[in-house]
C-alpha cells in the first residue's frame, strides 16, 4: 500500500478532526490525540470510531505506573 502525502493531508480523525499518521503494524491510521488506531481492511480505511483499536504513540512511554 503506497499512500500519498496529499491523501494523508486530507484525512482527519473522525473523532477530533486532528491529523492522522500512517501505521504499518497493524496497517492503518492512528490518532495520537485520541490514541485510537483506525485499521485498514483491504486497503479501505475503517474510520468507524466504534471499531477503532486502542493505540499508543511510540516513544512516549514515560512513567512506570506500578504503584498499586
Ligand atoms: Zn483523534
Amino acid at each position: 500500500m503506497s499512500l500519498d502525502a496529499s491523501l494523508l493531508s486530507v484525512l482527519a480523525c473522525p473523532k477530533c478532526k486532528g491529523p492522522l499518521q500512517v501505521v504499518t503494524t497493524p496497517e492503518g491510521f492512528a490518532c495520537s490525540q485520541c490514541q485510537l488506531l483506525y485499521k485498514t481492511d483491504d486497503d479501505i480505511p475503517n474510520f468507524l470510531i466504534d471499531e477503532a483499536l486502542p493505540w499508543k504513540a511510540k516513544g512516549t512511554s514515560n512513567g512506570s505506573s506500578s504503584s498499586h
